[in-house]
């Protein structure tokens, strides 16, 4: 089962793509989690990616692409997997599609987590990551046990560069002009299933597992 998770910067997708992962066991791939482990790292690739995100703009497709085949084309990938914030363009999602195409296969379902902007701001003005092992908290949703002190490793937790209010509004807009047409693209492949992502995520993941069965 290879599957996408689309949806705007705060939707929730990641948190449905990890709990997806783990009911079929997929490996999750994040775009995100992989630029954030190479800033960490300090590789080339991280400094790069970094002075992109921080502005709440898109790496250059041409530095997530083949990171991404590379990926994908992995022994623990053979049986399916989980894409979490790729593609966000339609020049990725046609690479996707060609690296797809030559290793015989395609995308089976194209999982969109709607929710309107106005509850995105106010969602992610809550966000709290931890700067030492990469966890995510909301201090409305999902507080950590002890106030702003991560639950796995005890470090302080931060609010992202890219949580700000100004880079929310700005990744906002990148998404409706960049990613949103992808909607389209996988509706014309017939495999695009929109899930109403306002719900609580008890229930997004159940109306996820009726789509994608037991
Ligand atoms: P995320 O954690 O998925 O919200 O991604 C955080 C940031 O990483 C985004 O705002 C982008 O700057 C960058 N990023 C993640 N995935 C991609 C992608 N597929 N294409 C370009 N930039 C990406």
């Amino acid at each position: 089962m290879k599957i996408i998770m689309l949806g705007a910067p705060g939707a929730g997708k990641g948190t449905q793509a990890i709990r997806i992962s783990e009911k079929y066991g997929l490996p999750h791939i994040s775009t995100g989690d992989i630029f954030r482990h190479n800033i960490k790292n300090g590789t080339e690739l991280g400094k790069k990616a970094r002075s992109y995100m921080d502005q709440g703009l898109l790496v250059p497709d041409e530095l997530t692409c083949d990171l991404v085949v590379d990926r994908i084309s992995r022994e623990d990938c053979a049986d399916g997997y989980i894409l979490d914030g790729f593609p966000r363009t339609i020049p990725q999602a046609k690479a996707l599609t060609e690296a797809l195409e030559k290793m015989g296969t395609q995308i089976d379902y194209a999982i969109d987590v709607d929710v309107p902007d106005e509850d995105i701001v106010s969602r992610m003005s809550g966000r709290r990551a931890c700067p030492g092992c990469g966890a995510t908290y909301h201090i409305q949703f999902a507080p950590p046990v002890k106030e702003n002190v991560c639950d796995v490793c005890g470090e302080a937790l931060i609010v992202r560069e890219d949580d700000k209010p100004e880079t929310v509004q700005k990744r906002l807009d990148v998404y409706h002009a960049q990613t949103q047409p992808l909607i389209d693209y996988y509706k014309e492949k017939g495999v695009m299933f929109a899930i109403d992502g306002t719900k609580k995520m008890d229930e997004v993941f159940e109306d996820i597992t009726a789509i994608l069965g037991d």
